[in-house]
């Protein structure tokens, strides 16, 4: 080029790479276009996930460091980095499922995800069963000859309630079902593949990335086969990662373990105050001996029960909100698995255009606070809690 015009050299600027020495970490590649000389080579890449690009959508380096980082971590053959975690769960779904297919899914699922059940079940013709994903009974006779999908979560989201993931996925064993286990509540402590699930999800704009400035989800494939036919599903809908948000996953996964080991002590700690403080009359966390799977959760998670306590308070819907708005160092917001500790009440917010009854269906109770608890000093945090408590009281 050193002889081309200037706007020529300008577009064709040098690339440079090292030619010694490895980056000690993931460089963020933040390009979406790989340049070949051989044209066999480039129709290659094409055909099926490897470690060679050519375009973002089919995936990019900085993501595949990301998939094979979340593949270690969960025990699986392979892994797929998507645009959220809705994202890695709706890829999924689209790519085993056809019209007329069955599903079950555990009745309290994380909203998006029912909201994205009764989307394929109106529109789609998948008809989906809602069990209670405490009972392999109820899932052995929900069972029939389209069904293709058991969906279960580690900790049900607001109610704290576990489920037997062994006995659960034996239920389906021999039925030929995939079975997929959102893990988001339970990375690290949790690895439902090794209780026999297919497919791990998680939303990493929560714990893995763990400071809420990246929207990204993972899923983790037990098998290769698995792993390539939903990689062709996300090439077809584009439901890739973005390089700069997997670069900032990467990041958060270093210190995934010990964020996580402390928002689960400073979790149990705060579960532990709350159980003797008298305007709280139930506090949820299967940490506490108190919790109906405190048994199970112990045998099912290693290393902590996560950072998601709920409490119920005794003057209701008022005291809800009255707390939220009271606190000073936890911060009112939607999401979790941030290193800030975050509180919400579902009846004056999220689930607010819900009726009581519907409310306690979905066993959300008036008073019912949820706190994702993330890493600040447990101590500053119970001052918090208290005076947010009096304000309620
Ligand atoms: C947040 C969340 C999701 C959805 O993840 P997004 O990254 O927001 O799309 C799915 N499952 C659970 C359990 C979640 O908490």
């Amino acid at each position: 080029m050193d002889h081309a015009h200037i706007e020529t050299r300008a577009v064709h600027a040098p690339v440079v790479e090292p030619s010694a020495g490895k980056p000690l970490v993931t460089p963020l590649y933040q390009n979406h276009l790989f340049a070949y000389t051989d044209a066999d080579e480039l129709s290659a890449v094409l055909s099926g996930p490897q470690d060679a690009f050519l375009y973002g959508r089919y995936g990019n380096p900085t993501s595949r460091s990301l998939e094979e980082a979340m593949a270690g971590l969960e025990g699986g053959a392979a892994a797929l980095a998507t645009s959220s975690g809705t994202s890695a769960i709706n890829t999924v779904l689209m790519a085993l499922l056809s019209t007329g297919d069955h599903v079950i899914a555990q009745r309290s699922i994380y909203g998006g995800t029912y909201v994205l059940l009764q989307d394929l079940a109106e529109r789609w013709g998948i008809t989906v069963t809602y069990v209670s994903g405490t009972d392999p009974e109820e899932i052995r006779s929900a069972l029939g000859p389209r069904t293709r999908l058991l969906l279960l979560e580690t900790i049900a989201n607001p109610t704290t309630q576990v489920g037997d993931l062994p006995a659960l996925i034996a239920a389906v064993r021999d039925a030929g079902v995939a079975v997929m286990v959102d893990n988001t509540f339970t990375p690290v402590t949790c690895r439902p593949l090794e209780h026999g699930a297919d497919i791990v999800v998680h939303s990493a704009t929560k714990f893995l990335g763990g400071h809420s400035d990246v929207l990204g989800g993972v899923a983790v494939f037990a098998t290769r086969s698995l792993y390539q036919t939903v990689w062709k599903q996300a090439v077809v809908v584009g439901s890739t990662l973005d390089p700069h948000s997997a670069w900032l996953t990467l990041r958060g996964l270093a210190t995934l373990p010990l964020r996580f080991a402390r928002q689960s002590a400073n979790a149990l700690e705060l579960a532990r105050r709350l159980a003797g403080h008298p305007a709280v009359t139930a506090v949820h966390y299967p940490g506490l001996p108190g919790h109906p799977q405190h048994e199970l959760a112990t045998r099912l998670f290693h290393g902590g029960f996560g950072a998601i306590v709920c409490l119920e308070l005794a003057g209701g819907r008022e005291a809800g909100r009255a707390f939220i708005e009271a606190v000073r160092v936890a911060v009112l917001a939607v999401s979790l698995g941030d290193v800030k500790t975050l509180v919400m009440h579902p009846p004056s917010t999220s689930h607010k255009k819900l009726s009581p009854d519907e409310l306690a269906a979905a066993g959300i109770s008036e008073g019912l606070v949820r706190i994702a608890v993330g890493v600040e000093h447990p101590d500053d945090l119970w001052t918090d809690l208290e005076q947010a408590l009096a304000k309620a009281g």
